[in-house]
């Protein structure tokens, strides 16, 4: 039988990305780049590989009104009816969601949870919170609403150092990131799909909300998400594929803007100086990824998370 693999994207909207760079205000036009541009090409790609994905999306854009929030409306049917999971990303996504207080927390989660119900006609089991950054009561208010799953912790100690670097960076020349260091607690948390305890939910517990990890290799922790495999040597990228071979399951975590093309798209270049992947194009990135699922194809099904949630709450074997 084969293993299975999710692939995941984040549509992380552009303004995200301002403000993790303490870029200041984003051009208005391209509030809705990510999603205009990069979900066809998505879909596209999908269907031609035969990938049914999850797609977490940040519920505000959904809800702005006039024609760019009908348009994304129309983008989460397509997603729908290609056989793809649309989950929740948050309201707003705040990087510190994980330090506001509960009601903030709980109107972050069920104002996406209603729109993304509404523009999909199914409602939602699944949870990403921003900047990786899951918390105890987040996890609480997830199984509040009865979802099956949640899949925020990133045990990747390098993409710490990372994000903890480029923070420190901004800071010496005194401008202050917008991210927010995740919680190192889940630095150590464990790499596979596991049931963590409520209070605590980089450890093993009882929590009726599943977590499923992103994916990191045995070992050396190395994150082994699009935006990294992407951009990587062919030789790298099949090194890191083989290496989650080990791995019962796959959750191979992508971000809309991995199939930006900074040219095409108009991205502005004080943004692509500090973000190295958008000046890979559009066409290497594609064919990166491409190569990515046909190495992945032998061995695995891609299915949507919510299906590993289904399965693990049933009690069935990954
Ligand atoms: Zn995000």
């Amino acid at each position: 039988m084969k293993k299975k693999c999710s692939v995941s994207v984040d549509l992380d909207p552009i303004a995200c990305y301002y403000r993790i760079h303490a870029l200041g205000t984003w051009p208005a036009a391209l509030t809705d780049v990510i999603l205009k541009r990069t979900v066809p090409r998505y879909l596209e790609l999908f269907e031609r590989h035969e990938v049914r994905a999850t797609f977490f999306i940040v519920g505000s854009d959904l809800a702005v009104g006039g024609a760019p929030a009908q348009a994304a409306r129309r983008l989460v049917r397509d997603m729908v009816a290609a056989g793809h999971e649309v989950a929740n990303h948050s309201f707003t996504h705040p990087y510190d969601m994980a330090r506001l207080p509960r009601p903030r927390v709980a109107e972050e989660i069920s104002r996406a949870h209603d729109e993304i119900a509404s523009a999909a006609g199914v409602a939602p089991i699944g949870f990403r919170a921003p900047g990786y950054d899951l918390s105890p009561v987040m996890l609480d208010e997830l199984a509040a609403r009865s979802y099956l799953y949640d899949s925020s912790i990133f045990p990747a100690p390098g993409y710490y150092a990372l994000k903890a670097g480029v923070m420190a960076g901004l800071r010496m020349v005194g401008r202050k990131s917008g991210a927010v260091l995740t919680d190192p607690r889940a630095l150590l948390a464990p790499t596979d799909p596991y049931r963590p305890a409520s209070r605590s939910p980089w450890r093993r517990g009882q929590s009726p909300v599943v977590e499923l990890p992103i994916a990191v290799t045995p070992g050396l922790r190395i994150p082994a998400i699009g935006t990294s495999l992407l951009v990587a040597p062919a030789a790298l990228r099949a090194m890191a594929l083989d290496a989650m071979r080990k791995r019962p399951f796959f959750n191979l975590e992508m971000h809309g803007i991995d199939l930006c093309d900074a040219d095409i798209d108009g991205i502005p270049s004080e943004l692509v100086a500090r973000q190295p992947d958008l000046r890979a194009s559009l066409v290497h990135k594609q064919r990166a990824l491409e190569a990515t699922l046909d190495r992945l194809a032998p061995d695995y099904d891609f299915v949507p998370l919510r299906e590993i949630a289904q399965q693990i709450q049933r009690g069935q074997p990954m």
